[in-house]
């Protein structure tokens, strides 16, 4: 097992991985921004370094600074969390060509997940369902790209291979607007990511966004935890989340765990992963793959009983994976709201100084969380400061145990959304169950 681990990340997550670090005895590195100084976990790591100034460009996000880090400090090996160098297949090459382990896959299965079009590729061959599409990149010519359109059918959507945190992506409705559309997506995705790759897809009218948690351990085993729903977002961006997903077709369910079990196997996957797909009458459809722990890990270990860092440092220190299938048990119903340094109207961040924050607690409340009375929240990088994860034997149980955290849960000083998430877990229809990720805009009046 490792001895040291250095934290390339920060907030809340950070603070996750120390925890698990600690239980696990290995000593711990927290490298931070100058703003960063006083977050908890660097006050909580055995050892920190200060890796340069404020914009992440200049710390979280420069390799050789992290990479010297672990030099001076001795760490043998580096857990990236989630964002920043996370899903960067570079970090990854050089963390180990520098004789250090990167807790996530190789840097050739992050590439090959990383472009869309080949991830696709990928997983039809191991038989996980894809949406109707190119099967490709569009090539140049008019005429493909037309009888592409007419093949999969109006509307399309036109996607960068390279694309990612929901930008490169366009909505095409009908054959007379598809050149337009492939050419302006073309020069965004060259300007946004370097790469003017596009591919098409059919463009699903109401999906729920479903997601499938996997571990493997690179040695031939692979296990799932089940689903989580993650259908409540605005532009994109997750905002409740819970586990299991309500009223999916439980043959469809089963096929599809086997088949994300199947494809880790096939490309030789490590650590944690998620296959995000689309859910519409009773169908999965693969969009793309996470090649790393997310924000929302808590409502599965919830429902799991399982502690997801400590396993994906397991599996990533070289041990097989501690559990099989059958010891995976489902348990009961989890939610977690994210809580946003944002004007709940606007959704303009709103950093500043956190004069009082009580977290909530009780029988099965869990809050991650950085935030301490007196934290500053800084300007510089994502305004998530809070989870809030509420846990039950049902659903409905689960969701009052959220109205009530919520009610206890202070955030004093700044504004946060929680007036939002105080209305979300009050809508009928998100109380019912099964909404589409349209909801929460239209909701929204957007
Ligand atoms: P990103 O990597 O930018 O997150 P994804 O491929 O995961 O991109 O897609 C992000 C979101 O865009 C999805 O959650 C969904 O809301 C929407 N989307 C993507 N592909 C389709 C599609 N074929 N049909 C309908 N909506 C889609």
């Amino acid at each position: 097992m490792f001895e040291k681990i250095l934290i390339a990340n920060r907030g809340e997550i950070a603070l996750r991985v120390l925890r698990a670090c600690k239980e696990m005895g290995i000593k711990t590195v927290a490298v931070h921004s100058q703003i960063d100084r006083d977050l908890k976990h660097v006050r909580l790591a055995d050892e920190s370094v200060c890796i340069g100034p404020n914009p992440s460009p200049e710390s979280y996000l420069n390799i050789p600074r992290i990479i010297s880090a672990m030099e001076i400090t001795d760490s043998m090996a580096v857990h990236p969390g989630y964002g920043f160098l996370a899903e960067n297949a570079d970090f990854a090459e050089q963390v180990q060509k520098s004789g250090f382990t990167f807790i996530g896959p190789s840097a050739d299965v992050i590439r090959l997940m990383g472009d869309k079009v080949s991830a696709i590729e990928a997983m039809q061959k191991a038989g996980v369902p894809t949406v109707p599409g190119s099967n490709g990149p569009l090539p140049d010519d008019p005429e493909t790209c037309v009888r592409h359109g007419r093949e999969i059918g109006y509307p399309v959507i036109i996607k960068a291979a390279a694309g990612g945190g929901g930008r490169g992506m366009r909505v095409v409705q009908t054959e007379s607007a598809l050149m337009n559309s492939i050419r302006v997506t073309k020069a965004e995705a060259l300007a946004g990511f370097g790469d003017d790759t596009v591919y098409m897809e059919k463009f699903l009218q109401n999906p729920r966004h479903v997601e499938v948690q996997v571990m493997s351990d690179g040695q031939g085993n692979a296990v799932h935890f089940g689903d989580r729903d993650c259908s409540l977002q605005r532009r994109h961006q997750k905002v409740l989340e819970e586990a299991p997903a309500p009223f999916i077709d439980e043959a469809a369910r089963r096929d599809v765990y086997q088949a994300c079990v199947n494809a880790c196997i096939e490309i030789g996957y490590r650590g944690a992963g998620t296959f995000e797909f689309l859910y519409e009458d009773g169908r999965f459809y693969f969009i793309e793959m996470n090649t790393r722990i997310q924000v929302e890990h808590p409502v599965t270990e919830m429902i799991t009983g399982v502690d997801l860092i400590k396993e994906q440092i397991r599996v990533c220190a070289g041990e097989k994976l501690s559990l099989t299938q059958d010891q995976i048990k489902i348990k009961g119903h989890a939610f977690e709201c994210r809580i946003n340094a944002e004007d709940p109207k606007t959704f303009m961040p709103c950093p500043g100084t956190v004069n009082q924050f009580h977290a909530p607690g009780g029988l099965g409340v869990r809050v991650d969380s950085h935030l301490y009375s007196g934290y500053k929240v800084p300007p510089n990088y994502d305004s998530m400061i809070a989870k809030v994860i509420t846990h039950a034997d049902s659903r409905e149980e689960a969701l009052a145990r959220m109205r009530s955290a919520l009610d206890e849960l202070v955030v004093d000083g700044i504004r946060t959304n929680i007036p939002l998430q105080e209305d979300l877990v009050r809508d009928s229809g998100f109380s019912e169950g099964g909404v589409n990720i349209h909801y929460l805009e239209k909701k929204l009046g957007l």
